[in-house]
């Protein structure tokens, strides 16, 4: 069965909030360092959760991404998406940046949906108005996600969480057709 969010959650959602490690990515890390001894840190995204991602941003909706690990191939990947609201923060302090973010657009805890796969999610995950989880998001993530992709971090659960947040608004075929339309012209 395939699982849906409910309309009612999906209708009252303004701003989506992304974790990176574990949600955007498999949560691996490549580590090393350059020749010269310089530390280098790689991480691989998934280009149908980026075009997932744009596709909210096309609908009209306001989207974040907030980590709890400072990494410049994060910020890399947000400004390739036109995600101009990046937040890195060490030792995983999610919830004051959010408080900040969503007093800053005036908007309340309902109004946020968040995807997330283990426990530097939690404190901000209990508060959001819609709570989606990875497939393999760790126990407390699973036990409160509202709607849990079938599919795991970094291998299309953003963009299966994207294209289902859209269907439920009744969104998701006129952001593909004006996609396409907008690109069939000469
Ligand atoms: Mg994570």
């Amino acid at each position: 069965m395939t699982q849906t969010i409910p309309a009612e959650l999906a209708h009252r959602v303004k701003l989506v909030i992304f974790d990176v490690d574990g949600v955007l990515t498999d949560s691996g890390l490549y580590v090393g360092e350059t020749a010269d001894g310089v530390d280098v840190e790689l991480k691989r995204f998934d280009i149908q959760d980026g075009v997932g991602i744009k596709m909210l941003m096309w609908s009209g909706l306001d989207v974040v991404i907030v980590s709890g690990r400072v990494s410049k191939a994060t910020s890399i990947r947000a400004r390739e998406l036109g995600v101009e609201e990046c937040y890195q923060e060490p030792d995983a302090h999610k919830l004051r940046v959010v408080e900040r973010i969503l007093d800053e657009k005036g908007l309340d805890w309902d109004d946020v949906a968040m995807i997330g796969d283990d426990i530097p999610d939690l404190a901000v995950m209990r508060r959001v108005g819609l709570k989606a989880a990875v497939a393999n998001a760790t126990g407390p993530i699973a036990e409160i996600a509202d709607w849990t992709a079938s599919k795991r971090g970094g291998h299309g659960a953003a963009r299966e969480f994207t294209d289902e947040l859209l269907r439920a608004r009744g969104d998701l075929a006129d952001v593909v057709e004006r996609y396409v339309a907008e690109r069939s012209g000469t």
